[in-house]
């Protein structure tokens, strides 16, 4: 198969071969998402065997509209009506009761169900005329760092899918915030750009927020959003202390470093929004260079940046 690139007015197209049960990547304002109709077996079960991801892991669904929710769960609480109207479209995932109808492909059999209206006009209009909704975890092949530009779909997954639409570099850079819903105590599973100091004065609730890459849910294990390379998360004395002994390696540091020949360096900035769109594509950068592993200065120990420090831990080999 060739993967088509398609132009931001080829909508009609992206939703025939949606139609016709094929895949297509599709730019979100977080990253590239791998779609396919929410609503036929055969396409969902495509987006496995294109990532090479387990069938027990659980998909996010995308609505491009707050009235298609009741096609998808069961009942929605308060607060989550709440979090709807006041973040979607936008980064935000939660976590529901799913209906009985929803196919157990999606939900990994679990009774619960992953929805969230991203904010991406294109993506969005794709969606409405397409009709139902989309399945779209990220355009990667499994446990890979996720695609901020469409190079990096391609790389992963070109001759697997039919089709993505080329909007250019995602906005946000880092994949939506999700939040379980279904407890008394809404729990964050994955930080996101959407904080929970964000979120409580909405809901009025304190919420809980363990480090999601410490959290034992299907679909999120601590192994993930890996480069290529070998990735070490640590200070920047211990980069300091290290870096003698080494003879090709990268750093990603935001603080000020003196260069030396045996490394390449990746500054990063110290604008956690900044940093946070530049991460993935960093590390795609990286991984295509001939270093052989990449040292990477811890970020700064602020709730605001949970989400980075959440990623860096998943992608790390420590
Ligand atoms: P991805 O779309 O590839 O970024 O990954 C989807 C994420 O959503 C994974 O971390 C899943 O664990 C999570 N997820 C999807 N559905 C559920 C669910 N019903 N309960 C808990 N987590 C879920
Ligand atoms: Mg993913």
């Amino acid at each position: 198969m060739k993967t088509k690139i398609l132009k931001q007015n080829q909508i009609d197209e992206a939703v025939n071969f949606l139609k016709n049960a094929e895949l297509i990547a599709l730019p979100t304002e977080t990253v590239y998402g791998l779609a396919a109709d929410a609503t036929n077996e055969e396409a969902v079960s495509k987006i496995f065997s294109a990532k090479g991801r387990p069938s027990d892991h659980p998909l996010i669904v995308h609505l491009d509209s707050f009235n298609k929710i009741q096609e998808w769960v069961e009942e929605i609480p308060d607060a989550a009506i709440r979090l709807a109207h006041y973040f979607w479209p936008g980064p935000l995932t939660m976590i529901l009761q799913k209906r009985k109808n929803v196919s157990d492909l999606i939900t990994g059999g679990l009774e619960t169900i992953a929805l969230r209206i991203h904010k991406h006009s294109i993506a969005l209009r794709v969606i409405e005329k397409l009709g139902t909704a989309v399945a779209a975890p990220s355009a990667n092949a499994y446990k890979r760092t996720s695609p901020t530009k469409p190079e990096h779909v391609l790389k992963a997954l070109s001759g697997k899918i039919a089709a993505i639409i080329d909007d250019g570099r995602c906005r946000i850079g880092l994949e939506s915030t999700i939040i379980d819903m279904t407890s008394a105590v809404p729990v964050i599973l994955r930080p996101g750009a959407i904080t929970r100091l964000m979120i409580e004065p909405v809901i009025n609730i304190n919420i809980q927020e363990p480090l999601a890459h410490q959290q034992k849910v299907p679909g999120n294990m601590a192994v993930h959003y890996q480069p290529e390379k070998p990735l070490f998360l640590i200070s920047m004395e211990e980069i300091r202390r290290r870096l003698p002994q080494e003879k090709n390696v990268a750093i990603m540091h935001h603080s000020d470093i003196i260069e030396t020949k045996n490394a390449t360096y990746y500054r990063m900035s110290r604008n956690k929004s900044e940093y946070a769109r530049n991460l993935y594509a960093t590390l795609h950068t990286i991984d295509a260079t001939q270093v052989n592993k990449i040292f990477v200065e811890k970020p700064p120990f602020h709730n605001e940046w949970l989400d980075i420090t959440d990623r860096l831990h998943k992608a790390s080999s420590t």
